[in-house]
């Protein structure tokens, strides 16, 4: 198989950003996105109130959302300059002549979004869901600190989500709901895809025990796509958190802690296995692929 980064970045599909796992996308990439995005859309039951959520939060939303225990090698944290005139000199100074002039800066408290639906949970803290739970489409630019060359794994994406928030059963249909329908959307555009069971990177010692207890309690299902390598892909992940977002952010239901479920659709990735299938020359791609994106 030919590179497809190297495809890509000749075709004017993506450009390189300057490091790895950052790029600019081309307008025919991003034609590609919107048409997932509106294809996804139209696809919700709810018509879920939508919010494009900051891609920059607070730090303290990682603490409450446990990130920062469970991902600390994904996060990005926000430094900035907060010295007087001289400082700002030295600072300057440093920079021109090659040094660490990163190591004045000092911490902002904010953070990059990590992911797109942990800005919804701190919008309904202490709420009680209506009956039949509240429906939401929340979409954002994400930030992964997992740098590489391979174009699936970028340092910043977008996520477009479906939340449900509401009781246990609630939670579980409506995840099991947006598989399958997300599964032939996927298909309907020609991919090969499949469904998997899957774990998140925990990070350290308590790994493979919380990713043991995802795995056995079928907490998330990934559905897989080729994309730049043989081995494929999450292009989009469903997932039951249970209680957790529930507890950390008081929010209930009529009969408790609310539980919740996020169907997440990597865009990106999404229109990269769309890339990998049909070619970089969207002129081509079948009719009824195009007409399906809007194309
Ligand atoms: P997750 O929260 O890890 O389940 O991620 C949700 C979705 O975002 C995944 O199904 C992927 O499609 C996408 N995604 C996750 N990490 C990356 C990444 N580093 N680059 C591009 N897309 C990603
Ligand atoms: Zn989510």
């Amino acid at each position: 198989m030919s590179n497809l980064r190297d495809e890509l970045i000749e075709h004017g599909i993506l450009a390189d950003g300057g490091a790895p796992g950052l790029y600019h996308r081309g307008g025919a990439f991003e034609n590609v996105v919107s048409g997932i995005e509106a294809l996804f859309r139209s696809l919700d039951p709810y018509d879920s109130p939508r919010w494009v959520m900051s891609p920059v939060t607070t730090a303290q939303v990682l603490v409450d959302t446990d990130y920062v225990e469970s991902f600390p090698q994904l996060m990005g944290l926000l430094d900035g300059f907060h010295g007087d005139a001289r400082e700002a000199r030295t600072l300057a100074d440093t920079a021109h002549d090659g040094g660490e002039w990163w190591q004045q800066l000092d911490a902002t408290g904010l953070a990059l979004r990590p992911a797109a639906c942990h800005g919804l949970y701190p919008l309904l803290a202490g709420r009680q869901m209506p009956p039949g739970g509240g429906h939401y489409e929340i979409s954002a630019t994400c930030f992964r600190h997992e740098p590489s060359d391979n174009p699936a794994r970028m340092q910043t994406f977008r996520m477009q989500e479906f939340v449900v928030v509401g009781t246990p059963e609630e939670a579980r249909a409506f995840r099991d709901a947006w598989l399958e329908r997300a599964l032939d959307a996927h298909r309907s555009l020609g991919l090969v895809v499949e469904a998997e069971a899957a774990n998140d990177p925990f990070f350290g010692r308590a790994s493979q025990m919380m990713s043991q207890g995802q795995l056995e309690k079928e907490l998330k299902f990934e559905i897989v796509a080729p994309i730049a390598q043989e081995t494929p892909n999450a292009i989009s992940s469903a997932n039951y958190h249970e209680d957790h977002f529930g507890t950390s952010f008081a929010i209930t239901t009529s009969t408790g802690v609310a539980e919740s479920a996020c169907f997440a659709v990597g865009l990106e990735r999404s229109a990269l296995a769309l890339f990998r299938r049909h070619g970089v020359e969207v002129s081509s791609w079948p009719t009824d692929v195009a007409a399906r994106l809007g194309l």
